[in-house]
């Protein structure tokens, strides 16, 4: 195989914002291991490669370039995750082919093969006038793809329905409701921004691509699904997601030698990820109901939000309890004392907890986290979503009751343990994982 990469250049296009260039760059290292003889260009903004590069673990055949963020000189932003985004892709495709000038003229290469974050629409065009295959990678939650060949029903669904109806119309995912849906393929008319209408003319776009390679494993989505998107798309790969050490996983807060003294599956893991924060009342609704259930816990929680917890808390939990600022969390998840993760479902944390068969308590916020949390309680049956919705002390006390004592949660413990298998036996090196990634170098060689 690297004899037939020989001499390709694949240009990367991340989108530079939270952890979504964390599986795509795990993507890239796996296939740089398989094909050392192709050069990879990775191409995203100063702040976000920042982050990744150079790291010891990066060969020298990934090598980053920085585009613009888009952002105007001394523009103070607004405290609004959005905007961001806005910015950055309202730079189009013309900033995206500065990335490929710098690393041709670097290189000496001409760019032969584009593997692009699917949220980076406009690197189509970009590939088309290089001429040269276009792959989209997924990283959200590998089944809301299919919301973006559906959006006019779901936008008619959220139009007419009454309450919040459950529907049927994506193919392998019933019972979906529209509170499930990301806010962004909600917005009509003036709210709408450059984002929502990047997602919202997905459908229309994937369809152009060579490949749409998930960062899953096709084990677990629902065959209907998989069969339907097949049908709609040229190419659908799984390829699973590696897990290379691109986010901090150095113990310093010492968390696993603290879990060491726990019982097994005896403590609750709470983390949000790197981008939410719950409203204050959220946050002592938590503490309280921790400190009530009598369970250890584990919190991963921003240094800025402490002054949140009720007084004397810290001081009252400092025996079962600890709080974190960062926790080396596949490694958390992967310890034998937890026994639950109360998770916002962010596609890398619900990944991590099910490959590790840790049942979660979900509290979506907004993207692809309500649709995760549905698929997690009805269709995996390996959680449940909070009451609500939202965190309160009585109902995070009933879920964690449920799952971590009652005999009702049983079925849960035992189903995340059974998805757990699942996901190792895909990940075996004869597995339709294997065989994927195959496919997908056989695409870059014949570039
Ligand atoms: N993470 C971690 N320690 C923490 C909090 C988060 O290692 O204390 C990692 C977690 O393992 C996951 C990522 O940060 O890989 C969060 O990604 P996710 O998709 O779950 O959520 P996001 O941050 O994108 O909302």
């Amino acid at each position: 195989m690297s004899n037939s990469t020989e001499n390709k250049h694949v240009a990367v296009f991340a989108f530079p914002f939270g952890t979504h260039t964390v599986p795509l760059l795990n993507l890239v290292l796996k296939l740089s291991q398989a094909a050392p003889n192709c050069s990879f260009s990775f191409i995203g903004t100063e702040k976000s490669n920042a982050i990744h590069f150079p790291k010891p673990h990066i060969p020298i055949n990934i090598k980053p370039y920085c585009i613009s963020d888009g952002i105007p000189e001394g523009h103070p932003l607004a405290n609004h995750p959005i905007e961001k985004l806005n910015f950055f892709l309202r730079t189009g495709h013309e900033n995206l082919h500065k990335g490929i000038q710098m690393a041709e003229e670097e290189t000496k290469q001409k760019v032969t093969c584009v593997i692009s974050d699917a949220f980076v629409s406009s690197s189509l065009v970009v590939a088309q006038k290089l001429n040269v295959p276009w792959i989209a990678f997924w990283p959200p939650m590998s089944c809301t793809l299919s919301l973006y060949f559906y959006i006019d029903l779901i936008r008619e669904q959220f139009l007419n329905s009454a309450g919040n109806a459950a529907f049927d119309f994506l193919p392998g995912l019933p019972n979906m409701r529209v509170e499930d849906m990301p806010q962004d393929l909600l917005f009509f008319g003036e709210k709408e921004t450059i984002f929502s209408k990047t997602l919202v003319s997905l459908g229309k776009v994937l369809p152009q691509a060579k490949v749409v390679v998930m960062n899953f494993f096709e084990e677990l989505d629902p065959p209907l699904f998989v069969q339907d998107m097949r049908s709609k798309l040229q190419s659908l790969l799984y390829i699973v997601p590696v897990r290379f050490p691109i986010l901090s996983v150095a113990d310093s807060t010492g968390c696993l030698s603290w879990l060491d003294m726990q019982g097994s599956r005896s403590v609750a893991y709470v983390s949000f990820g790197t981008v939410v924060t719950p409203p204050p009342h959220e946050i002592v609704a938590v503490a309280e109901a921790l400190e009530e259930s009598e369970l250890p816990f584990l919190w991963s929680l921003k240094e800025n939000v402490l002054g949140f917890l009720p007084t004397g808390f810290l001081e009252r939990t400092s025996m079962s309890g600890r709080i974190v600022y960062w926790a080396p969390q596949t490694q958390v998840l992967a310890h034998d004392s937890v026994g639950v993760f109360v998770t916002h479902c962010g596609s890398n944390s619900v990944t991590e907890s099910l490959s590790s068969g840790v049942p979660m308590i979900c509290r979506p916020f907004f993207g692809d986290q309500g649709v995760a949390a549905r698929v997690i309680q009805d269709l995996w049956e390996i959680g449940v979503i909070i009451e609500g919705r939202v965190f309160t002390k009585d109902g995070l006390l009933k879920s964690l009751k449920m799952i971590m004592v009652q005999e009702e949660g049983k079925k849960i413990r035992d189903n995340a343990l059974k998805l757990k298998k699942t996901v190792e036996d895909a990940a075996r090196p004869a597995g339709k994982s294997a065989h994927d990634l195959k496919t997908l170098l056989e695409v870059i060689s014949s570039s």
